[in-house]
């Protein structure tokens, strides 16, 4: 039997207002935030505002609905980054490396030679993220 949606998790909270983020982008369906332990510059992550665990418990429709935020946010990175590409990673249940458990996508700009930092902090602080997060809704803004 697959885990339920638990609504205290921390982006529940964000979605809700109870926690801060730095936001980067919002629409009917998505709210788009800068990871706080970031594993590159400009590291975002993309999350449905229905509550959905992972894959495996939201609707096929409600996915095709988020996607084209995912699609938005990682041009926006790419090219509010200066990125040469970018990486999406999204993962299922602890032993797939989830650790939050709302549905999430990681947009991760890359540039040859430089690696991505580990998983797991440290954590950068608001202003330091906001930067970034400026850049990256300037190019959303150019879209
Ligand atoms: P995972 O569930 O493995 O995809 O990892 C969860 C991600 O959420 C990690 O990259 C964390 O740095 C990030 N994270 C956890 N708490 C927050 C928060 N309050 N604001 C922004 N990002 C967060």
């Amino acid at each position: 039997m697959s885990a339920s949606y638990d609504p205290q998790n921390i982006f529940a909270k964000i979605l809700r207002g109870e926690a801060g983020c730095v936001r980067v982008d919002e629409d009917e369906v998505s709210l788009a935030f800068m990871d706080i332990m970031p594993r590159a510059e400009g590291h975002v992550l993309v999350i449905p505002k229905t509550a959905a665990r992972n894959l495996f418990d939201i609707s096929a429709p409600e996915l095709a609905r988020l996607m084209p935020a995912v699609q938005r946010i990682a041009r926006a990175v790419k090219s509010g980054m200066a990125a040469e590409g970018v990486v999406l990673q999204q993962f299922n249940e602890s032993a797939g490396g989830q650790v939050v458990f709302h549905l999430h996508f990681h947009v991760l700009p890359r540039w040859s030679g430089v690696a991505l930092r580990p998983p797991g902090g440290p954590i950068v602080q608001a202003a330091e993220l906001e930067v970034h997060a400026a850049k990256i809704r300037a190019a959303l803004a150019a879209q």
